[in-house]
Order: C-alpha cells, then sequence, then structure tokens
C-alpha cells in the first residue's frame, strides 16, 4: 500500500485545488477587495492549519475562526496573518485574544468595555470588529444606538477599530433577494450613521460565498469565503457562478472480501438480503467516521468506473459492499467514497441529497479518526493520526 504505515482510509486534501478556488474567485474582485478565507470548524474538516499555512503563503488578507481555540491553534502553528473570531468572546479569555493577537467581534457594551481594560491593563492593542445584526437574529448590536454605546466604550489608543461587519440570512435565494437588499441598506445606514459620529472602520464587509456570487456590488473592502475554498458552492443552484475543484476525496478500500449465499443477509437489522450468491467486501469506516448512517442501502462508491453499493446498514466502524460485478476487486484497490465528480466521483451534493442533509455539515462531520494528506504539486504530506487499518 502507498501509505503503509497511515490508515489506508483517509482523506485527500488537494491544494492545489484549494489555490484554483482562490483564483477562481479572487477573478470576481476588484483587485482592492481584501479576501477573507474562512477555515473555522477545522477549515471545514480538512485541517485548519495546513489550510491555513497555504491561504498565508499564496497572500490572503484575513483568515476567520468561530472560536477562540481554533485561532490559536493557528497562530502555535505560526501564522501571523490577521485572524477574526467570529463568534462571541467569553470574558476570561479575552486577555488571551489579545496577547495572540486575535480579532474579536464585538456587539455588547459589556464585553466592549472589559476589552478597553483589558488591552490598557496590557498596553496591548485589541483589535476588533463591529457586528450588526441587520436581519440574522444571531448575534451583532440591531441599531444605531446600540452600535454607537459599544463603540463608546472602545475608546482608547489600545483598541484598534478594524472592521464592521453583518452576515446575510438569504443570500443564496436567488429567486428573491429582497431580504438581502434590505440587510445590506440596514448595514449600511449604521456605518453611515457612525461615520457622522466620527466613528470610522478599516474594513467593511458582508459577502459570504452566497453573496460574493450574487452580489458583487456589496463587496465593500472585504468578502469573506468559506465553502468555495473548499470546492463547493453555497448551494448546487450557484454552480454556474464559479467553477470550482473539491478539494477533499474521501478514499478506502476493501478490508475483507468474501462470498455469501443466496438468502444470506447482511449488517444489523438484516436489511440487506442476497438474491443469489454475491460477493461482499467490508470496509474500514463507519458513521464514527462521519459517514451518515442514512446511506444504508442508499449510496455506492466508485472503483475503477465500476459502483460498488453499499449492503445493508452503516456500521460505527465498517460497511459492507455488493461488489459482485466487480471481479477483480482487490484489497489493494482505492474505494472513492465522494470527490470530484469531474473525475466520476460520487458527489458529496447527492450525499446531501440523499441523506436530507446539508454539504457543509457533511464536509465538517468527517471524523478526526481519519488521517488528512495534504498534496499540492506533486509534494504529499501526511498529518494527524496513524492509525493502522
Ligand atoms: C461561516 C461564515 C462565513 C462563510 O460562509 P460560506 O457560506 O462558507 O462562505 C462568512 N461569514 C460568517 C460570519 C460566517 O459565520
Amino acid at each position: 500500500m502507498e501509505y503503509g504505515s497511515y490508515r489506508f482510509t483517509r482523506a485527500e486534501v488537494n491544494l492545489d485545488h484549494m489555490e484554483y478556488n482562490v483564483d477562481q474567485i479572487k477573478k470576481q474582485l476588484n483587485p482592492e477587495t481584501k479576501f477573507m478565507a474562512v477555515v473555522k470548524a477545522d477549515a471545514y474538516g480538512h485541517g485548519a492549519v495546513e489550510i491555513g499555512r497555504k491561504l498565508e503563503a499564496i497572500g490572503t488578507d484575513y483568515l476567520a475562526v468561530a472560536v477562540l481555540d481554533e485561532g490559536l491553534e493557528l497562530r502555535e502553528a505560526g501564522i501571523t496573518i490577521p485572524i477574526l473570531m467570529f463568534g462571541p468572546i467569553e470574558e476570561s479569555t479575552i486577555a488571551t485574544a489579545i496577547a495572540n493577537e486575535i480579532t474579536m467581534t464585538v456587539f455588547t457594551e459589556e464585553t466592549a468595555y472589559l476589552i478597553q481594560k483589558k488591552a490598557e491593563e496590557l498596553r496591548k492593542t485589541a483589535y476588533i470588529h463591529l457586528k450588526v445584526d441587520s436581519g440574522m437574529s444571531r448575534i451583532g448590536v440591531r441599531s444605531f444606538e446600540e452600535a454607537l454605546n459599544v463603540m463608546n466604550a472602545l475608546k482608547s489608543d489600545f483598541v484598534k477599530w478594524d472592521g464592521i461587519f453583518t452576515h446575510f440570512a438569504d443570500a443564496e435565494n436567488l429567486e428573491n433577494p429582497a431580504f438581502t437588499k434590505l440587510q445590506f441598506d440596514t448595514f449600511i445606514k449604521i456605518v453611515a450613521e457612525l461615520e457622522s459620529e466620527n466613528i470610522f472602520f478599516n474594513l467593511k464587509h458582508c459577502c459570504n460565498t452566497a453573496a460574493t456570487l450574487a452580489f458583487p456590488e456589496y463587496h465593500l473592502d472585504m468578502i469573506r469565503t468559506g465553502i468555495s475554498l473548499y470546492g463547493y458552492h453555497p448551494d448546487p443552484k450557484m454552480q454556474s457562478y464559479v467553477d470550482l475543484k473539491p478539494v477533499m476525496t474521501l478514499k478506502t478500500h476493501a478490508s475483507y472480501i468474501k462470498n455469501i449465499s443466496a438468502g444470506d443477509t447482511v449488517g444489523y437489522g438484516r436489511t440487506f438480503k442476497a438474491a443469489k450468491s454475491t460477493k461482499i467486501a467490508t470496509i474500514p469506516l463507519g458513521y464514527a467516521d462521519g459517514i451518515p448512517r442514512q446511506l444504508s442501502n442508499q449510496w455506492a462508491l466508485f472503483i475503477n468506473g465500476h459502483k460498488a453499493p453499499v449492503a445493508g446498514r452503516i456500521c460505527m466502524d465498517q460497511i459492507m459492499l455488493d461488489v459482485t460485478e466487480i471481479e477483480s476487486l482487490t484489497e489493494e484497490d482505492e474505494l472513492i467514497f465522494f470527490g470530484d465528480p469531474a473525475k466520476g466521483y460520487p458527489s458529496l451534493y447527492k450525499m446531501a441529497d440523499i441523506t436530507n442533509g446539508f454539504h457543509y455539515e457533511l464536509l465538517c462531520g468527517i471524523g478526526k479518526r481519519i488521517p488528512r494528506i495534504y498534496f499540492s504539486a506533486g509534494s504529499v504530506t501526511a498529518t494527524q493520526n496513524t492509525l493502522l487499518d
């Protein structure tokens, strides 16, 4: 086997594809528009450190994470470009965020005051972005008055007002852009009112991937793209907006191949019954690795142009396949769970469809137990686990 010392089941991450995707998005921007790459949730399951390093190397203005630990992981890996933390900062961790130059999202007066106080105490600059809730009803100030109160609590030479942002709730709704327009107008109005009070921000931003593609007039100073980096559109309906290449390919192999007889059943609950003599391959991954159990009897892996359908229920750590049609199959052959449909590999969009799920969620859910192997112009780096199958 190619990676004898690693678990053969692996998620291959093609960093050249990611670079291609970044270039494709950048082509849609004005040259002055900054590029924030969203690497929260371990870079949507791809591995934040490797992805972050590559993004830094190819010239990314800003990274974004959801929680402080994710930002610290990137700092510990030696990444020095700005990192915005999207989620609210916990009071007890403000000093750590300041010390590690993690830009904080602020939207309450209480937190603003604590940040200002801590920055002065440490005599170190705290970087903040003010979050405006223009219609998502998640986090953010909901009016100019609230915004002004927060900013007044952040008046200090040790607080840098680096940005102001909002987040769209419905930017992938191509039929009806009215709500996105309303959110944009609400946001811009609050920005203008703050400016009239002499409160200015370095970066105004509002576009996630969907808005970046569908509303070029809303790019402002920076766009924030997540899903496109990894080769997927926010919604399969947006595929015509930009060409993207899936970055992750989930691969496994048969750990055991055998024949069963007509009438034999496969797996828990005996949901697959062989109508004739059937060749069954067992593969060493399961729902503990993030494979949705709804794929039981519903999915097929790809092998050299053939399909290997799932037989019976997905188990925690193993899955059985009906490989009767694939005469030459051996334990050495690669079986593709999902990947680039351009190569004939099963599509993540289809997996989302079948499981009534969401491609973002499927990517984030690919378990830590699966090693990520990184490819870039001929080089291969394996990181994370070194479990054997
Ligand atoms: C996750 C997130 C994004 C990125 O969303 P994509 O759809 O993956 O581009 C952008 N902005 C905020 C605030 C987010 O939470």
